[in-house]
């Protein structure tokens, strides 16, 4: 049921009495989903979104759904997409791995510094797009880059400052979630929220619907594992981190395009197909209508690399 259009970020979807969605729009500057949980005495926000100002949006609903102010605030892993609307948080305790946080403490301030210094000129190569990105990608790119201009210089980058390794439970009077990581599949270091009573999920990154994969910062073997685990538990819905609610057929979809995508690596590899032609494969069939088709090359690229890391250089 889609609520009332909260703001111009996200929509706000109720996924069960005391659950929500704030699903990104467009061309907003929230980029990321997010889930809303009354916990009954505490709420939980998981992830923050892009920008200080979708953040700031989101606690703001998240106090309209729940009556509180987030409580807490998780991080699904540590791209920028996912946190930079933590400072948006003043009371919320951030949480996530301690890995995530390392990340982000190494990394994050520089991936702000350089999308702040790139996305002018990258903003500006959309006036006249590669006709090759598709029309809804193109505005969403736009939404994504205007978020970040739109950013202050200045911003505070806010890393988790509660931090588990396998799992913690936020407990309330309601219910409890479940913040679950199997270790790093899309990322160093994934979190899942789980809500057990009402089998919800909140992949993150973990699960895309309608999009394609990223595994540009990943390893889809080990991805491949936590996606196997993830399917032991009961899912009713899901929120992934992109595109609309799925279901739990959303795992089972992400397991088949990580095989093929491995797939084609390897047999390439075994016919001494160079990078360059590897990355010229067209998208298999059942995945050319999903979004952000110019992540495929970059898909197809990590896999080879990491599936040659290491490998002795042939004699000739
Ligand atoms: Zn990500």
């Amino acid at each position: 049921m889609v609520l009332r259009n909260e703001s111009r970020h996200f929509r706000v979807e109720r996924l069960a009495p005391g659950v929500h969605a704030a699903v990104a729009t467009p061309d907003g500057f929230g980029l990321c989903n997010s889930g809303i949980v009354d916990l009954g005495g505490a709420t939980v926000v998981f992830d923050s979104m892009l920008t200080p100002m979708a953040g700031a949006a989101l606690a703001r609903a998240a106090e309209r759904c729940t009556g509180r102010a987030p409580d807490w605030v998780v991080n699904s892993h540590w791209h920028g997409d996912h946190i930079w609307g933590n400072s948006a948080f003043a009371n919320g305790h951030v949480v996530s791995t301690r890995r995530v946080r390392q990340v982000v403490l190494q990394k994050s301030r520089k991936q702000f510094d350089d999308c702040r210094r790139e996305f002018p000129a990258e903003l500006a190569k959309l006036r006249a797009p590669d006709p090759s990105i598709h029309p809804d990608d193109v505005r969403e790119l736009r939404g994504w880059f205007r978020g970040i201009l739109a950013t202050p210089r200045s911003h505070r980058v806010v890393p988790p400052e509660v931090t588990f390794t396998d799992e913690l439970v936020l407990e309330g009077t309601r219910r409890s979630l479940r913040l679950i990581s199997y270790g790093g599949g899309h990322s160093p270091s994934d979190v899942f929220g789980y809500l057990p009573d009402e089998q919800i999920l909140f992949t993150g990154d973990l699960a895309l619907v309608g999009y394609h994969l990223s595994v540009g910062d990943g390893w889809p073997d080990e991805w491949l594992r936590i996606l196997a685990r993830m399917r032991r538990l009961r899912v009713d819905s899901l929120l992934p981190g992109h595109g609309p609610l799925g279901t739990a057929k959303t795992l089972e979809r992400g397991q088949r395009y990580l095989r093929d995508l491995t797939r084609i690596v390897r047999s390439a590899i075994r016919r001494g197909t160079p990078l360059a032609e590897l990355e010229r494969t067209p998208i298999p069939a059942p995945y050319r209508d999903w979004r952000f088709a110019f992540m495929f090359p970059d898909n197809l690229r990590r896999t080879y690399r990491l599936a040659t890391a290491g490998t002795p250089r042939r004699t000739p």
